[in-house]
């Protein structure tokens, strides 16, 4: 066989591995394809229409953010509930809170029960069984000023807010959303920017809550001009969930405000394709045309996202917005959030789905937090087989073993 038609049989046998990851997606709903979009137009008609609401509304994020819905008869007649999913609805609602923005609202198939986007909003009987801790990362006892929260030598998080677009069923921090929004206010805001001048090694600042981006831009903006006039604080990042569930908030006002105070970087939270909208799609352009890297950080969650196909999707619409998958994090051990969890064996077969089948650039890094906020640990599958002083053995992502020097 010559050169060219070895070629031929490895490219034809490359190309087979596909298969199934294509025949998988034709499965997959993406907030872009078409049968998405028929619900979604009709879903949204509606919703504006029960709220007297014109397109002008729709796209205005203060609009959006005033019309979240908490309220039950709303939520039952856009998704047609059944009278024992409502009474399920208003028992958890006893223990927490939830809230809806009209948008994200109108993403959820309504004939589906099985919806990701709803497993993701609508609260769920599931919230009152297993157990599970308020605070697994012991983030009260990493709190030495301010509204500070500091786990790692040179960087720390400036918690702004407790006020979210939608309250996230999955919420890793549902401690903090407490029964009412409420800002740090202004002078614990400044204690923590004292803290940071007063500590040259923190060169990287996290703005996060809740999500800062329920704030309007003059408070973001003051508080961002606080941090740039500290030397030492090289970049500055946001969390942020509005780009999926709010993406009417990163106007271009917004952006504009931004990119003034560069080097800024942007993490959000997609945890299913169903999310990459036009909308959020276009949020997401808007911030990479302005210069802000965004960075995905998706949450490994049982019946949304635990399938290996979903997660490669989900990755390769992100970078077609231009976000970078950055990390997946193994869901905590919160209370009311336990049948999200999945086996850390699940996020290791993603991870060994994703190594070789896709780009490097479609493969985050799969973190499992320590518990008492000892850090993030990256998990991978096992590539290396053995180790000493004269050789390595690995296994490829095909399975096929070699032998490599160790000097
Ligand atoms: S946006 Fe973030 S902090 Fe807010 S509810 Fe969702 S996961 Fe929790």
């Amino acid at each position: 066989m010559n050169s060219r038609e070895t070629s031929i049989k490895r490219a034809e046998e490359l190309g087979l591995y596909n298969l199934p990851y294509e025949e998988a997606r034709k499965n997959i709903v993406t907030g872009t394809g078409g049968a998405f979009r028929e619900w979604y137009s009709v879903q949204k008609e509606k919703i504006m229409s029960m709220l007297g609401a014109t397109d002008d509304d729709w796209d205005n994020w203060i609009w959006q953010f005033r019309n979240r819905t908490d309220d039950l008869d709303f939520l039952c007649e856009v998704l047609a509930l059944s009278d024992k999913e409502r009474e399920e609805i208003n028992k958890v609602a006893e223990k927490y809170r939830w809230a809806i923005t009209p948008y994200y609202l109108a993403l959820i198939n309504p004939l589906d029960p099985n919806d990701p986007i709803r497993r993701l909003s609508v609260p769920s009987a599931a919230e009152l069984e297993g157990t599970g801790q308020t605070d697994p990362m012991d983030e009260e006892h990493t709190n030495p000023a301010g509204v500070i929260t500091r786990r790692y030598p040179d960087r720390l998080i400036i918690n702004v807010t407790n006020a979210c677009a939608m309250f996230c069923r999955h919420c890793q921090r549902r401690r903090g959303i407490g029964g009412y929004d409420t800002d740090s206010g202004a002078q614990l805001i400044m204690e923590s920017v004292q803290y940071i001048r007063e500590n040259p090694e923190i060169r990287d600042v996290l703005i996060t809550g809740g999500d800062p981006l329920t704030l309007r831009n003059g408070f973001l903006e003051d508080l961002l001009s606080e941090l740039r006039e500290i030397r030492h604080v090289e970049i500055i990042r946001i969390g942020t969930r509005t780009i999926v569930t709010m993406p009417q908030r990163i106007s271009w006002d917004l952006v504009e405000m931004l990119k003034k105070y560069h080097p800024i970087y942007v993490n959000t939270q997609f945890n299913h394709p169903q999310e990459m909208t036009r909308e959020a799609i276009t949020a997401c352009n808007r911030l990479a045309n302005a210069g802000i890297p965004v960075g995905n950080q998706m949450v490994l969650l049982r019946g949304v996202n635990d399938d290996k196909y979903t997660v490669r999707l989900l990755n390769h619409e992100l970078l077609k917005a231009r976000v970078r998958p950055y990390y997946i994090f193994h869901a905590k051990q919160v209370i009311g959030t336990g049948h999200f969890t999945t086996s850390v064996d699940t996020g290791i077969d993603i991870m060994e789905h994703l190594r070789g089948h896709t780009s490097g650039m479609a493969i985050p890094t799969y973190i499992v937090n320590a518990p008492k906020g000892g850090g993030k640990t990256p998990i991978l599958p096992q590539y290396m087989l053995d180790r000493d002083e004269n050789s390595v053995t690995f296994r490829t992502w095909e399975g096929k073993e070699f032998v490599y020097p160790n000097h």
